[in-house]
């Protein structure tokens, strides 16, 4: 079978079901094979009705004691079978779903599964599920999968065309040399793919996930190796004088470097003095201050007739950058243009800055994803700075060098919690400088974990802050109410606040789906302390730097993952005040506080994301992923850190032995590594 034939060859999708599965992104019966679950469930054995006595799953084996009746309410048409097991007998519930009557009488006994909840002291169950016993025992026998999904189509059904697709793919799928099978234990690419979707146990479902997070991985490190050895060795195209001018800069900022940093800067600095153009990974902890040292690099090529760059993942953020930059500018009285350019700026601005980029050597320029697109022509740009998460990757490289210039030099900044050796892995093109030090004035952030009960209290701190002229953070999972899920949304939250603080205090808010000119009106506002109060989505999570904010409360904390709460409580402790994280958390759920309670014990994302790892059972794989960190699709950088090192070592290997003859490439691997990084493809984005 062909993997890259539509999904409508597939028996039993017809035009509808493959128009509703395309939202899905599933085009093909490839991706139909990876659409792997998010969960597993494991069915209930059999049980007997009189021995019910709680809710939850359940499975009788039954059948109906009178005839299924149809009522139509005012909302919607019900339909209602009392069904029975000779032990006793329970009432079965479906809405809006008025085929099931006549499904139900084509049946004999069967079996009824589902979930079963408590009404009017007897028991009933909403919406089972029913088949033959024989079928129902075969799905008893391996768990079952939970996909995400989209509207009109259930995991069940899902789970069906991914069976059909499994059945028909055949056992020639496989894509990796068998020695490296063998050497690695590797479960066969055909059984991996139908243990991950139907696992027979744990275990089974736990090889298939190291298999193909080693795919994952494996693919990847081929892909940078060779990446690799294609440009490792670009002479350094921008030739510089040694000067002084830096020192002098240094010795005019209002705080002395930390070791960590002025470590961080010689080693950028011996590669722009030296013999190739620098691929550096500039890496540290949230605050540990970065952007300077970002700032310097540029000045020193603005001070050499150099057009050097900085982009950012979000406008806010790189307003945020153009702002310092334009005050540090002025405040130490070097010349050099400061050019913004991002997304939302209007055309003529755009035009502005297009023309300003195209003459003004020495110019410091800043943006978003605007910097790398086709319209852009710089003037001998020497050094591109990428800031938070965005990795620099090959697609943009090779845009530079479309453009006909020399290869810049390239910093690629990342707050992103990972040990060393993890990232020598996945940087590996990339030479590593570590900022492990943060400035020595700062006092540790104090946290608190607290629940609903505490939000007024929380508040009145809050507000005793805002009285000593700082400012205050408040994260809110939702953007507008929601009746169906009882979490805080930013909107109401931000009028609720307001009222219980009074004209004094101003509160505003922002969220991702506000235009970008009232976002950036907003950061503004907030920057500058006519906004003392911001609720926010988690937008405000990058990057942004308010110093004078000093406390971050998080509302429904135990909705959000550890490295993203990390990374926004990262968002204050940034002057030199004593700031305050407070997570409020509305679940009784023990092992939700427990994790929360990881935070309060340390202020060290490393620590954090190796002691939520912990916490993760061998079941937990597809909850909480550590966001914010790379994202392979199965495969996770901690949990499967095994995996990565063997893949590692096997991907230098391979790439060696193709390099030494051409009988050792393998057609089937070189194949699935075009199909994912086509050429003109961006998702090499770590
Ligand atoms: P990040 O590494 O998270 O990007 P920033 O570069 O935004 O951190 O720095 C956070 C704050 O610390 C900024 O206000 C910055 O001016 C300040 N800062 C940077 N270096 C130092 C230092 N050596 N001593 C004191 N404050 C510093
Ligand atoms: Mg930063």
């Amino acid at each position: 079978m062909n993997l890259d034939a539509p999904i409508g060859v597939l028996h039993g999708i017809g035009p509808k079901t493959e128009t509703m599965i395309q939202k899905l992104g599933v085009y093909t019966v490839r991706d139909m094979l990876l659409a792997f679950p998010r969960d597993y469930v494991q069915l209930p054995r059999v049980s007997r009705i009189n021995e019910l006595h709680a809710e939850g799953t359940h499975a009788f084996y039954v059948s109906p004691a009178a005839a299924p009746v149809l009522k139509n309410t005012r909302r919607m048409q019900v339909t209602l079978a009392k069904m029975t097991d000779g032990s006793g007998s329970i009432q079965a519930v479906w809405y809006r779903a008025p085929y099931i009557r006549s499904q139900l009488s084509g049946m004999g006994r069967m079996v009824m599964y589902g979930r079963v909840t408590a009404k009017n002291q007897s028991y009933i169950m909403e919406q089972p599920s029913f088949c033959p016993l024989e079928d129902y025992e075969r799905l008893c026998d391996c768990l079952q999968p939970v996909y995400s999904l989209t509207k009109g189509i259930s995991s069940k059904q899902f789970g069906k065309f991914v069976r059909i697709a499994l059945e028909s793919m055949g056992t020639k799928v496989e894509e990796l040399p068998e020695a490296v099978l063998e050497r690695n234990h590797l479960m066969p690419l055909a059984d991996a793919l139908w243990q991950i979707h139907f696992p027979t146990d744990q275990a089974e479902l736990s090889r298939a996930r190291k298999r193909l997070a080693f795919d994952e991985f494996f693919l990847f490190l081929v892909q940078m190796q060779r990446f690799k050895e294609s440009t490792e060795r670009i002479p350094n195209g921008f030739p510089l004088e040694q000067s002084s001018d830096i020192a002098k800069i240094i010795e005019k900022l209002p705080f002395p470097l930390t070791g960590a940093q002025q470590r961080a800067l010689s080693e950028i600095e011996a590669d722009i003095y030296g013999p190739y153009a620098m691929q550096r990974l500039l890496q540290g902890d949230v605050g540990s201050g970065k952007t300077i040292l970002a700032f310097l690099s540029m000045v020193r090529m603005a001070k050499a007739g150099y057009q050097s760059a900085i982009m950012a993942p979000t406008e806010v953020l790189a307003r945020q950058h153009y702002e310092t930059f334009s005050e540090w500018v002025r405040e130490f009285g070097i010349d050099a243009p400061v050019i913004l350019l991002t997304g939302s700026m209007t055309a003529k601005q755009k035009r502005e800055a297009y023309a300003r980029m195209e003459e003004d050597s020495g110019a410091l320029i800043v943006g978003t994803h605007a910097l790398i697109q086709e319209k852009v022509n710089y003037r001998n740009l020497a050094l591109v700075v990428t800031d938070e998460q965005h990795r620099f990757g090959v697609r943009q490289r090779e845009t530079f060098a479309a453009k006909g210039m020399h290869q810049p030099h390239v910093l690629v900044m990342s707050a992103t919690p990972i040990p060393r050796t993890l990232a020598i892995i996945l940087y590996g093109d990339l030479d590593i400088s570590v900022v492990d030090e943060l400035p020595a004035r700062r006092l540790p952030i104090k946290n608190c974990v607290v629940d609903d009960r505490k939000r007024e209290t929380s508040w009145n701190f809050i507000a005793k802050e805002v009285e000593k002229h700082h400012q205050a953070y408040i994260i809110c999972p939702l953007v507008e109410e929601n009746e169906e899920l009882e979490l805080e949304d930013v909107i109401s939250y931000t009028r609720k606040l307001q009222d219980y603080l009074g004209e004094a205090v101003c509160v505003d808010y922002l969220h991702g789906k506000m235009n970008a000119a009232k976002k950036n009106e907003v950061m503004e506002g907030f920057l500058q302390n006519k906004i003392q109060i911001l609720v926010s989505t988690t937008v405000v999570e990058v990057g942004v730097n308010v110093p004078n904010a000093t406390v971050m409360m998080i509302e429904n904390a135990q909705r959000f993952g550890l490295a993203q709460l990390h990374q926004l409580r990262g968002r204050v402790g940034r002057g030199d005040a004593q700031s305050y994280c407070i997570m409020l958390q509305t679940t009784d759920s023990r092992q939700a506080k427990e994790r929360l309670d990881i935070l309060t014990k340390s202020n060290d994302g490393f620590f954090i994301a190796g002691e939520d790892l912990k916490m993760r059972g061998p079941g937990d794989f597809f909850g909480i992923r550590q966001s914010g960190l790379m994202e392979f699709k199965l495969a996770d950088v901690f949990s499967d850190a095994d995996m990565l090192s063997a893949a590692s070592g096997e991907a230098k290997a391979y790439v060696q032995s193709c390099r030494s003859g051409s009988e050792n490439i393998y057609p089937p691997l070189e194949e699935r590594l075009r199909r994912e990084y086509r050429a003109g493809d961006n998702n090499w984005n770590l």
